[in-house]
């Protein structure tokens, strides 16, 4: 058993695997990828009495190429994540011709790519500021539209990850009914990435019980419905502490040829923990 939940199987993290994911082809590997993952899911959810239906899997196409992208289209992709704004906008305009395919923001934004996210952005999981909140309704409100948002916050209590700490979510929610043109559905993080479960696991743990507190106080208007948590050396761990949305790059795409420096200041290669 592992130390903080009690009733649940000591999930392993599946570090181990990071940077060795086989890459996917072929329409065939996707389907093949994404039925492990969601066969993992679902394996995750039982254990901790969920209904699978209740967890979304995000795959996260960051650095694919456009080919491989439409292969994984083929295999049922709807929903993308992509870190990097550029990139990001990048393949939408070269996959205008795939109109269902919708793209979700899950890197931290400067406030003057505000209005590129406000042009195709389908949701944006990685607020953590007042000034991005402020911009991006603005770049909203003159599109006519509205925004899927996540506060984004640093349970690992790395000095270097984005994200809000944790005693300052509930001061920041209460603000964000200024901003008519932001549905908040929840809070993302990214957890400490340690080969010790026990200590992945605080960080979804954390995250739940700050979701839990936040609920009793939360204007209205605002909705803490989803638990962005877990990536594909985590995931299982996230789901059985709570998530509803996993974001998962190279457990369905395969591993990447850029280091993890390249999306968050990280220790140092290798991300020896802490
Ligand atoms: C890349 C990325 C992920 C997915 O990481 P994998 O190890 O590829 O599963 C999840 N969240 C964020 C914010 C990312 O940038």
């Amino acid at each position: 058993m592992n130390g903080s939940t009690a009733g649940l199987p000591d999930t392993p993290t599946q570090h181990e695997q990071h940077g060795r994911w086989p890459r996917a082809q072929s329409v065939e590997d996707f389907r093949h990828n994404l039925s492990t993952v969601n066969g993992r899911i679902a394996d995750a959810c039982r254990r901790a009495g969920r209904d699978p239906a209740t967890v979304r899997l995000l795959p996260v196409s960051k650095t694919v190429d456009e080919a491989h992208i439409r292969l994984a289209y083929a295999a049922g992709c709807r929903l993308l994540g992509e870190n990097k704004l550029q990139e990001a906008s990048r393949k939408w305009e070269a996959m205008a011709d795939l109109p269902d395919l919708q793209w979700s923001v899950i890197g931290h934004l400067q406030t003057n790519k505000a209005k590129l996210v406000a042009r195709f952005a389908a949701e944006f999981q990685a607020l953590d500021s007042l000034r991005v909140a402020e911009a991006l309704d603005r770049r909203l409100q003159v599109e006519g539209r509205g925004l899927d948002v996540f506060v984004q916050v640093n349970t690992s209590g790395e000095e270097s990850k984005y994200g809000l700490p944790p005693d300052e979510v509930a001061a920041f929610v209460r603000q964000l009914p200024a901003f008519s043109a932001l549905r908040v559905r929840g809070l993302m993080t990214l957890a400490l990435f340690s080969a010790e479960a026990a200590r992945v696991r605080e960080c979804f743990v954390l995250l739940r019980s700050l979701r839990e507190r936040l609920l009793q106080h939360a204007p209205a208007s605002i909705r803490l419905d989803d638990l962005s948590m877990g990536m594909s050396g985590d995931y299982e761990i996230a789901i059985e502490e709570g998530a509803t949305v996993v974001r998962v790059g190279q457990a369905v795409f395969g591993a990447r040829s850029t280091p993890d420096s390249e999306y968050w200041p990280v220790w140092g290669e290798g991300r020896p923990s802490p």
